[in-house]
């Protein structure tokens, strides 16, 4: 446990090569810098220090190296990877809104340059100072204290953020006018519109998909599929989300963080455009931890779910790649984020929520809703916000299988069923009393959200129940969706 921060959850970084810059003063200065801001803030020496946004934790103790906000399983109590260490995120929103410093947290912070890694940071500091053009005057800090904090803000404003990333903290609408995906088509013209979602099979079987997508085809605008959920492997997002689109239905790819280095998230975004892929939900990824055994090596991570949405807009909207090369040909994307309003306080979910939003975040897709009033306290935490008008809402619904699948799912981070719910699907009876409860309840949840303002859709996540989604959406009298191509594909 350091001063000021959780300890660290893996040892301080080390560079990746040496250079003819790395004199033996450098590096015993370096070591210098990597003790004593290993005893203050548990530094990895990630070398892209960002203490003064995150009310001086250091976000790279978490587990997932997450460097814009909590995942959607933190909890008040403890990290969801580590449960012996409290979530580096949840006390650096606690000590932000202490401090005053909550407006910090919105800027989109940059992934980890790798040739900065294991380096001094201070003399950084120093160079850049000198650098800028009108540097910090001691005289400001006591004479002129608004010009002292602008001139320090220009200083640390060039140092966290790269020429080549050039994170800030405003909303960016999306730069095209007409709609990127049938998806979009069916939001933009205010009806209710649902998505469905089917797991991609954990075998070969693309007819598996196919029948799935029959089953729904009728009653929703996308399918999602997900991308190796639980860190467990199945058919990949992309390859199910192909087959989806060639069985007549458009795919909502998810694409995940973990596993992929920054270039794979280009390189699989860029080959699902090119296959007619066009809605991409970007999403952090669950640790491996929760995945089968043996188990990967630590520090998976090289981004996160908002760095994912922030790149990939700009591919869109600037046509260039992470690194400034431009994209002669840009890929056309509808960009999606997940949503969490039974995770960490409203207050909090929002920040995330707008940090995805102006990251580039077009529509968000939420936990499965069971808890009604907690799904409202979120909404108007994003009302507060203004970000209802930005963003397409697609609350989550899930239908409870049996009285097994509502004990399995109430220890799913981030989903919160009401005790009177179980015990309903407890006194429900034999296997097909169960199921119809699990409807029933569904359908009244699906009645309240239709006539919530702010809610524009519904996604339905019937896990290993995708043939109930068209009987829900009949049952509930929800719209079909009424464009099922864009103009320039008919
Ligand atoms: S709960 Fe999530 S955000 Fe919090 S420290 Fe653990 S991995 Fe990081």
């Amino acid at each position: 446990m350091s001063l000021f921060s959780p300890r660290r959850y893996q040892a301080p970084f080390k560079p990746m090569r040496r250079t003819e810059e790395d004199t033996l003063l450098i590096r015993v200065f370096t070591a210098g810098e990597g003790l004593i801001k290993g005893a203050l803030f548990s530094c990895r020496m990630c070398g892209n220090c960002l203490l003064q946004e995150t009310a001086f934790i250091c976000p790279m103790t978490c587990p997932k190296g997450l460097r814009n906000g909590l995942c959607g399983g933190a909890t008040p109590e403890a990290c969801e990877v580590d449960s012996t260490r409290p979530c580096t995120w949840y006390k650096i929103y606690e000590r932000s809104e202490k401090m005053g410093r909550e407006h910090k947290l919105l800027e989109i912070n940059a992934p980890v340059d790798g040739n900065k890694v294991g380096r001094e940071t201070w003399l950084d500091v120093v160079r850049t100072w000198r650098e800028v053009e009108e540097s910090p005057q001691i005289k400001d800090f006591f004479g002129n204290r608004e010009k002292w904090d602008e001139d320090w803000e220009r200083v640390f404003y060039k140092i966290r953020q790269p020429d080549w990333w050039e994170g800030d903290s405003e909303y960016h609408p999306p730069a095209y006018e007409e709609p990127a995906s049938v998806l979009e088509a069916n939001l933009r013209t205010g009806k209710f519109t649902c998505t469905a979602e089917i797991a991609p099979p954990l075998s070969v079987s693309p007819s598996m998909i196919s029948k799935k997508v029959g089953w729904m085809n009728e009653y929703v605008a996308a399918a999602n599929f997900t991308d190796n959920a639980s860190a467990t492997p199945r058919m990949g997002s992309l390859a199910s989300s192909k087959i989806c689109l060639e069985a007549g239905l458009e795919p909502v790819m998810q694409l995940q963080a973990r596993d992929r280095s920054r270039a794979l998230i280009e390189s699989d975004a860029l080959g699902a455009a090119g296959l007619g892929i066009r809605n991409i939900l970007c999403l952090t990824g669950d640790h491996h931890r929760f995945g089968p055994n043996p188990n990967i090596k630590p520090d998976q991570f090289d981004m996160d779910s908002i760095q994912i949405l922030w790149m990939l807009r700009r591919m869109r909207d600037k046509g260039v790649y992470i690194d400034g090369r431009s994209i002669k040909n840009r890929p056309v994307f509808f960009l999606g984020a997940a949503g969490s309003p039974f995770g960490a306080p409203p207050k909090y979910e929002a920040i995330r929520a707008e940090k995805k939003i102006n990251a580039g975040a077009q529509f968000i897709q939420t936990q499965p809703v069971f808890d009604y009033n907690r799904f409202v306290e979120w909404l108007e935490a994003l009302d507060k916000r203004n970000l209802l008008d930005k963003v397409y809402i697609l609350a989550g619904i899930t239908p409870i299988k049996s009285a097994r699948a509502a004990h399995f799912m109430v220890d799913v981070p981030g989903v919160v069923i009401p005790e009177p719910l179980i015990k309903r699907m407890d006194e429900s009876g034999d296997k097909e009393g169960q199921q119809e409860e699990g409807v029933k309840i569904a359908l009244e949840i699906i009645e309240k959200l239709h006539s919530t303002p702010g809610v524009n859709g519904l996604h339905i996540m019937a896990i290993h129940w995708e043939d109930i989604v068209a009987r829900l959406i009949e049952e509930a009298g929800l719209p079909k969706p009424s464009i099922k191509t864009l103009p320039q594909e008919e």
